[in-house]
């Protein structure tokens, strides 16, 4: 074999082994476009487009899935969204569980896991985060994808210097993608801005007594493991917090402060009838002060450094080597829709929403969320 052969075959070894990177690559990339499944249950009345409140949207990045479910006697109507920053896995887990599990006797309830669906589809850059996370259950493993706080930039692209949002307030470029900064809404503005505007719509159109948005941050954050409420609702978050402290869960109230504009808990009330809560849950994979991101981190949510803050005083939730796992997460936003759904029928009988199979926050604890997943394909 000659010089030239060998280099030949030496140039076509390389060439076959880029190739099979770059599909390999292009698959992984193409994947995290691709919705993960939800299953959810025969009690669910009908599956809806958020294009339905805003036709902009149709067929689009943001256009995501509503699942509602109607009791047989009116009721009360509520809302949840989870996914409005989708690095934040237990509000989307809360809400994927509920749609998996719930059957609804009284009222209506509509649920979006996925409330900023762009955001599902990339990372945020510099953070090293994982791609995904895994819950096994009896049957299989449930895997999720770890998205970004903001919409993907390949979706609304290019983000200007300063931005200033449909609420009038100035924020930094990147926060025009932000969805929980975007609040009323604009008609015709940036998709995260349209995407806000056909929530709204939603809550305006169909009534919504009570809207509820699932979030998690860090816990060097001083809103954390906290119920933010909006004025129009003070009376709903304090009865709920009673009842939530009797099931050992303890929450921060804090009120909606007026001026600060675009997030959900300021606007949904402002611009509609419905007592607009928001919920936190503390996850270290937020912080500033985590080891290295990985899909446990998310899971156990244990972290050495977190332990050693804790014991500096610098957090604003209790913090030891057990960590703050997802299944006390997810477990305390649905004990909180659920605290807040019942005070909202004590205090409005009119309103009442009975739930039947309303996923088990104790259990969750206990057992993780994977307890109460539908298995995979099994629907
Ligand atoms: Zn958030």
């Amino acid at each position: 074999m000659n010089r030239h052969t060998i280099l030949k075959a030496a140039n076509a070894l390389l060439l076959a082994g880029v190739l099979s990177v770059t599909w390999f690559a292009g698959r992984a990339f193409h994947r995290m476009h691709v919705d993960d499944p939800i299953y959810p249950t025969p009690g669910l009345t009908e599956k809806i487009l958020l294009s339905r409140y805003h036709s902009a949207l149709r067929s689009g990045p943001a256009d995501t899935e509503i699942y509602l479910f109607s009791g047989k006697e009116k009721g009360g109507r509520l809302l949840v969204l989870g996914g409005t920053h989708p690095n934040e896995p237990a509000g989307f887990l809360a809400a994927v569980l509920m749609v998996e599990n719930l059957q609804v006797e009284k009222g209506d309830v509509w649920i979006i896991p996925r409330a900023n669906r762009s955001g599902f589809t990339h990372n945020d850059p510099q953070e090293a985060s994982p791609q995904r996370f895994v819950l096994t259950t009896a049957k299989g493993d449930r895997s999720f994808r770890f998205g970004s706080r903001l919409t993907n930039p390949v979706h609304q692209w290019p983000d200007p210097i300063l931005h200033i949002n449909p609420a009038g307030q100035v924020l930094s470029g990147s926060d025009s993608r932000n969805l929980n900064r975007a609040y009323p809404g604009k008609k015709e503005g940036v998709l995260t801005e349209r995407t806000a505007f056909a929530i709204m719509e939603l809550i305006r159109t169909e009534g919504i007594d009570l809207a509820l948005d699932l979030h998690e941050a860090a816990p060097e954050y001083p809103v954390i493991n906290a119920m933010v409420f909006h004025e129009n609702s003070a009376e709903l978050a304090a009865v709920a917090l009673m009842d939530l402290q009797l099931q050992n869960m303890d929450f921060r109230l804090e009120e909606s402060p007026p001026s600060l504009r675009g997030l959900s808990h300021r606007e949904w009330g402002d611009h509609s009838e419905a007592a607009s809560i928001l919920l936190e849950s503390a996850n270290v994979s937020h912080g500033r002060l985590k080891g290295k991101t990985s899909a446990s981190l998310i899971v156990e949510g244990r972290d050495k450094n977190y332990v050693r803050a804790a014991a500096r005083g610098l957090l604003f939730v209790p913090f030891d080597e057990a960590g703050i796992p997802l299944k006390e997460r997810v477990a305390r936003h649905l004990a909180a829709v659920r605290s807040l759904t019942a005070g909202l029928g004590d205090m409005h009988p009119d309103r009442e929403i009975i739930l039947h199979r309303f996923p088990s926050p104790e259990l969750v604890r206990e057992k993780g969320a994977e307890a109460c997943l539908a298995p995979p394909n099994q629907r």
